[in-house]
């Protein structure tokens, strides 16, 4: 059996830049590189032209290809974590194991019960950092104790931060380290129940303008104003060592949104009770309406209210929604129909191809107004006023409604004042027990 060290990728899907990678390539034994389709994760997604599913596909097979030209390969596997592990100990003779972090609940297990089997064959499992700058512990309040406010989190962030932390990891240097083997064939989607599209997903690399522009254009969602790069950043097609580096000599405001990232990733991380309940408690006691045709007609983009019924129609047909509008939209949902904000996040999770549990569920509590640093209960979004801000010439209203002003298109199924006055009897009386 051949002695080699394993890289394991998960949400780093690329070679270039990729710390685990790196540490693994100066291990001084031969790399074998492996990714496993998760059952536990897959058997859980309803729709089987699942776009994100595709779009992993097909990073594996440009990394496949890259390791092929290099006279080695990538091992794609699916099973259950543990069933795969349990195959690759009976394959190879395997002294380390290197992988990135990875900061969800369910990784968290996932790894434990890896990190433990590994033990029992006596072999280390080395984990890094890789997906954000700074991780759970390294931002702390003076007190030692998670920031669970914005602004004094970025602060410190931006204090912290110098060229060490933005380093690249020069992976290029030891390609030659990967374990010289046959290309194997890569396991086909329809093979394990997804189908092929042929859609397009974001380009990773034509932002630069983007960014230049971003603050004057970020709050317009007719404009391609913000870069598309959350997918990328979502399964680290793309360093964020890179980003924000590009971030601090092109616009700070956009650096600030990598930071919004990473505020939401140390929450989940301290607090994962937020996963499925408020992050303040009493906001748990809010008597939701949950009405089902209300809810269908907002998923369907059919609400009457037309900057909502474009951004839902934006996610259902791209798996995209500009930030603005997702902010209106969820606003809308928790606040108007008086719908509980986790289905809304249900459906996002669904839809969203750059679904993040962490930004998604801190995106939805501070539109329901329950998480940290959120919307005050009272501040209700008026569609009305966000279109003639931020949508004045109904440029994307019309992309996205084209029916909009005519006879076909819905009437409002609530009334604005109705709704506003009932949310605010709901909230108080939820908040004042
Ligand atoms: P840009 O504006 O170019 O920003 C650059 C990057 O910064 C993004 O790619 C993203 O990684 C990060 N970022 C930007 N804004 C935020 C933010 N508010 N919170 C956290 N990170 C941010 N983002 C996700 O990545 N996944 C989600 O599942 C998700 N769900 C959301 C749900 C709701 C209800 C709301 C209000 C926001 C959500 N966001 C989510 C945050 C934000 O809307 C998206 O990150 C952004 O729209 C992605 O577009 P972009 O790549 O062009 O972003």
């Amino acid at each position: 059996m051949k002695k080699v060290n394993i890289f394991w990728h998960r949400r780093d899907l690329r070679l270039e830049d990729n710390a685990g990678l790196f540490h693994a390539l100066k291990s001084g034994l031969p790399v074998v590189s492996v990714f496993i389709f998760d059952t536990e994760i897959l058997s859980k997604l309803k729709n089987k032209t699942d776009l994100r599913v595709q779009f992993i596909h097909q990073e594996l097979l440009n990394i496949k290809q890259q390791m092929n030209q290099m006279g080695s390969d990538l091992l794609v596997f699916y099973g259950q974590p543990i069933e795969v592990w349990n195959k690759l100990l009976a394959k190879f003779e395997i002294q380390e194991v290197f992988t990135n972090k990875d900061y969800e609940t369910y990784a968290i297990e996932r790894d434990q019960n890896v990190k433990t089997l590994l033990a029992q064959h006596q072999i280390s499992f080395n984990t890094y950092k890789d997906q954000c700058i700074f991780e759970y512990s390294e931002i702390l309040k003076d007190d030692g104790k998670p920031y669970t406010v914005y602004t004094p989190y970025s602060k410190k962030w931006k204090a912290k931060l110098n060229e060490f932390y933005l380093k690249p990891y020069p992976t290029e240097h030891y390609f030659d380290s990967f374990l010289k083997m046959e290309p194997e064939q890569m396991i086909n989607l329809e093979s394990i129940g997804f189908k092929t599209s042929n859609f397009v997903y974001p380009n990773k690399n034509s932002t630069s303008s983007v960014i230049k522009n971003y603050e004057k254009n970020r709050d317009f969602p007719s404009i391609e104003g913000t870069s598309r790069l959350s997918l990328h950043f979502r399964f680290g097609t793309i360093s964020v060592r890179e980003k924000a580096k590009k971030a601090l000599v092109t616009s700070e405001k956009w650096l600030n949104e990598l930071i919004w990232r990473e505020f939401y990733m140390q929450i989940l991380y301290h607090f994962p009770y937020v996963s499925n309940s408020a992050f303040k408690p009493e906001y748990n006691k809010i008597q939701w309406d949950n009405n089902d045709n209300h809810f269908k007609a907002w998923c369907d983009g059919k609400t009457g209210y037309p900057i909502v019924d474009a951004g839902m129609r934006e996610l259902n047909k791209t798996g995209f929604m500009h930030n603005r509008v997702r902010m209106i939209v969820a606003s809308f949902l928790c606040k108007h129909l008086l719908i509980d904000w986790k289905w809304g996040e249900a459906y996002f999770a669904e839809k969203l191809l750059d679904f993040d549990l962490a930004s998604n569920n801190g995106g939805w509590q501070w539109a329901a107004g329950s998480g940290v640093d959120a919307a005050p209960y009272f501040r209700i979004f008026n569609p009305q006023l966000q279109t003639e801000k931020f949508d004045k010439e109904l440029k994307y209203i019309k992309k996205w409604v084209p029916e909009f002003g005519t006879s076909l298109y819905p009437k409002p199924i609530i009334e604005h004042t109705f709704a506003r006055n009932r949310c605010l009897a709901v909230y108080k009386d939820a908040l004042s027990k």
